[in-house]
Parts: C-alpha cells; structure tokens; sequence
C-alpha cells in the first residue's frame, strides 16, 4: 500500500471515491480484508454524507448533457467499457478472487466476461428498444423511454463486479448518470471500473463510485432529493430500511433480496441430474441469491436420492479459491461464518440431522452441509444462511410439493426435476418465484425478466424491464393531420 494506491494480486488499485471525474479522499478508512487468508487488502476511503452530496451532485450536473447524448453515441461508450473489461479481465479476475474469495476459475470464464456482456446487451438493447405507435381514432400513440435522473446504485459482496454492472450498464444505457455504492467487504473492482470508464471517455460525473459502510453514507444516498431512482440489491432488513428512507421522496425502488429457493425432485426425475443439481447448489460457497437451498424430495426416491447426492457432493474440493482444482471457497467473512454456523447449531439442537458437513473448519471455509429431519416452521427451512448449507424434506405427491416450495415468505427462484412435461408445466404455474428452472439451473439470459416475488424483491430487471424502471416512461398522443386546421 502507498498513498491512496494498494495493490491486490499485482494490480494496483485506487482506494478513493470516483466522484465528477476525480479521486477523492476522505478523512476516515476502514481495512478490507481477503477471505483467502485475512490478510489486509486495503484501506479504503470510507466516506459519509458529505461524499454522498458531492457524488449526487456531480451526477445531477453530468445528468443533463448525457441524457441529450444521442443513443448510438451512448452504446458506443458501453461498448468502449465492455472493451476495457475484456483488456483488463485477468486484472478484475484476480482482484475479485483476493476480495470475495470466490473462484478465480469462474471469474475469468463466467463472471468477468458476464460483465462485458452487461455493457454490451444494454447497449444494443438501447438502439432497438422502440414500441410501435398506434392509433387511437385517428390519433397517434407514441411511447418514449426518457432518462430519469440520477440513479444511486447499491450493492453486495457475493457477486461484486457482475451484479454493480448488472445496474449501472441499464442505468448508463437509459441515459441516467449513477452513484454506485459496492459494499464495504468487496470495494475494490467498483474501483477499478471507474477507471475503466474513464479510460473509455465516458464523461465525468455520468458514473460516480463512493466507499463506505451502508450504515454511515447510505441514508444520505437514499434520502436525496435529487435520485430519481434506487436499485439494490442486498438484505431484506436493509431494503426495509432503505426503502423507508426513500419514501418521503416516492424515490422509485428497485430491490433484488434474499431467496430461500425450493429444488423439487419428482420420482420421475433423472435422479443422477437431480443429485447435480442439488450438489451445484454449493457454488460460490453456497453465497447465491438464487440457490435452490431447499431440496423437496418425493418420499419414494429420497433414500436413492440421498445416496446418489452424497456420493457427488464428496467428490467437491475445498480450499484456495485461486486453485483451478477448487469447488468451494471461503466464506466471505468471520462474522458470515459466525451466522452459518449458528444456523446449523441451532438446527441441530432443534432436532435436525447432519447427512453431510456441520463443521466450520480452519480459516474462513465451511464444509458443504445437508441437513434433514427439520421441520417445515424451523428457522432453517425459513430463513436464508447464505452459506454452504442445504436442508431436504419429503414430500408425498404434487400438491404438497408445491405446498412446501411456496411455504416461505421467500419467492425468488425455483428448479424442478421431472421427467414430465405435464408435470412441469402444472407446478411450475403454481409456483411462487420470479425465475424456474425446469431439469436446468443458472441459465441466464439477460433479455429475461429477473427478480423476486414476496420478500425476494420488488420489480423485475433485464431486457425492456431495466429501461422500463430506469426510465420515465412517456406516451404522447399527437391529433390527426388536419384536426386543428393546419395539416
Ligand atoms: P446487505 O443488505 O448487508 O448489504 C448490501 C449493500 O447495502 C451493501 O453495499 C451495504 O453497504 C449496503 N447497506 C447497508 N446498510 C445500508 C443502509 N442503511 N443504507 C443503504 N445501504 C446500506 O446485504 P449483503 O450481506 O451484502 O448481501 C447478501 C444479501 O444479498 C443476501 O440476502 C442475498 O440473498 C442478497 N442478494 C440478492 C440478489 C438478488 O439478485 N436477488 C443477488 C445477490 C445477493
């Protein structure tokens, strides 16, 4: 570390804010730690309301000559910054490893060329998003996507870089100007895109990035008169808070949040499919918003399931995340781990039994954890670990299947494994979740509609649904030619 630069696995990262197009320092710091091995990674600017102001302010000076900038120019700078991601992918690889703990495989093959993807599909969704005009007698209908405003973007540490860009290339593409906030335990890839961007030439002030805890500079950015709009995506206790402290400005919200997802295994199921699907559920450390952390099991095949589930889940590797051999990491923090494995204590008091895992081990890693003989109002089955840990019921027939998947003040995602299509399109529409998987997981596509029900969200993004929310969506009717003589 030196001044206001440190350097993560060989690349050097500013630990300021990005606000109008300048590194600012603040007076405070707080230490960012790697969940590889604790080491120090950083001290980063952590800021408060004054930083808050001063971003928000520079996004609502930049916001007026970047919502007139024509379309084509607008995608052209998206695709300039997805172009400096794919230059700089083993940078932000490498750096996203060593702060989140998550594998380094994943990052270069999936998760950094996802987040070129980002910039690339808002882009080119920009440049066709149009809706035919229509007539009312005589009269024409024409729709328009206008840019809001500035946008305060708010993030988590499970997926940092995938999920900020998720937000801020719709928002960017809307022809909005943003305030991105990552969260305080993985500050620094927001850091490195906004060198990216400027390197691209997108104006100062059209994308702003501010450090700090939640707790201290977040209501500054989420009261502001001046956001017209506020996507994040976190906790269901900090979205409460945050969109109490939106209400008095109607600010709209778009909130991504927690999922307790249901897997449903059908007798009729490939049940060697079903048990990979299960085990897949331990990606990322089992830190996925859409894990299916629930496996419903029908009674006549749970045994065979069981067996065929742990024979796969004892081939994962845990260890160091930069390892290509490695399945699971660590967990992302010691206060994480703390929470995991309170769960799983308290669910095995309540009764619960441990197929596999139940035990945190040196470090920050947890080992991949099945729990059964838990009952469907536990807090196990309730609430979200966000960790490596799966619980499994059974169930006698379809309606309680579909009893149990719904059972959760949760409805984020689902997955089902059948061999029937009846049977799939029967549940599926039953079903509380934004997202189902039928025989399949985790296939994205960013033209879908993406989002929770219930305590899973508020809103839908992705495809026309993000320009729907970071726009002011405008219909204007002309009169006929000639209605008012001058045609
Ligand atoms: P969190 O709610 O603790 O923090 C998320 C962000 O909110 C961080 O940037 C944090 O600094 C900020 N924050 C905290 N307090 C704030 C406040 N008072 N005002 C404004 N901002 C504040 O969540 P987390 O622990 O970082 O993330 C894990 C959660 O995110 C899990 O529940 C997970 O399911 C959810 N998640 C959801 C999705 C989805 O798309 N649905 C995706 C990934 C993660």
């Amino acid at each position: 570390m030196s001044g206001h630069l440190t350097t993560v696995a060989g690349v050097a990262v500013d630990t300021r804010h990005w606000i109008g197009g300048q590194r600012v320092a603040s007076a405070a710091a707080f230490t960012d730690h790697s969940p590889i091995d604790g080491s120090v990674l950083g001290e980063i600017a952590r800021g408060a309301a004054a930083e808050a102001d001063a971003a928000v302010a520079a996004a609502t000076a930049a916001f007026p000559a970047w919502a007139a900038t024509p379309r084509a120019e607008r995608a052209r700078l998206l695709h300039a910054i997805a172009d400096g991601v794919e230059r700089r992918l083993e940078d932000l690889a490498a750096v996203e490893t060593a702060d989140n703990g998550a594998l380094l495989r994943s990052h270069r093959r999936g998760v950094m060329p996802r987040v070129a993807h980002n910039f690339r599909f808002f882009a080119d969704r920009l440049l066709t998003l149009d809706h035919e005009d229509f007539d009312t007698r005589g009269h024409t209908n024409h729709i328009s996507w206008d840019p809001a405003g500035p946008c305060v973007l708010i993030t988590p540490w499970n997926a940092p870089l995938m999920l900020a860009t998720w937000k801020v290339a719709p928002a960017l593409a809307a022809g909005n100007t943003v305030v991105l906030k990552p969260a305080e335990w993985t500050p620094l890839t927001a850091s490195l895109l906004a060198d990216i961007a400027a390197e691209a030439g997108l104006p100062a002030g059209v994308l702003n990035v501010v450090q700090g805890l939640g707790s201290e500079i977040g209501d500054a950015l989420t009261s502001h008169p001046d956001v017209r709009r506020i996507s994040f995506t976190g906790s269901v206790p900090t979205a409460k808070h945050i969109a109490a402290s939106a209400a008095p400005q109607l600010t709209p919200l778009s909130l991504e949040l927690g999922g307790k997802s249901p897997l449903l295994v059908f007798a009729d199921a490939d049940l060697d499919l079903a048990a990979a699907l299960a085990v897949e559920q331990y990606d990322n450390a089992g830190q996925v918003c859409l894990a299916a952390t629930r496996l419903l099991v029908e009674e006549s095949v749970a045994e065979e399931f069981t067996r065929r589930f742990v024979e796969k889940a004892a081939q994962l590797t845990q260890g160091d995340p930069r390892e290509e051999a490695t399945d699971l990491g660590p967990n992302i923090h010691p206060r994480q781990l703390e929470k995991i494995d309170g769960f799983v204590r308290r669910a095995i008091a309540a009764g619960a039994r441990a197929v596999i895992g139940g035990t945190r081990l040196e470090g920050q890693y947890y080992t991949p954890t099945l729990l059964t003989d838990v009952a469907q109002d536990s807090e196990i089955v309730q609430e979200e670990v966000f960790g490596p840990v799966l619980t499994l019921q059974t169930f006698r027939d379809e309606a309680e299947a579909v009893r149990l998947a719904n059972d959760t003040r949760f409805g984020l995602a689902a997955t089902l494994a059948t061999g029937s299509r009846e049977r799939a399109e029967r549940v599926t529409g039953q079903l509380v979740a934004g997202t189902v998987w039928v025989n399949c997981f985790f296939v994205r596509d960013l033209r879908a509609p993406f989002g929770g029900s219930r305590h899973s969200g508020v809103g839908r993004e992705g495809g026309t649904w993000s320009f729907d929310f970071y726009c002011d969506v405008k219909n204007t009717v002309s009169a006929p030619k000639g209605w008012n003589g001058h045609g």
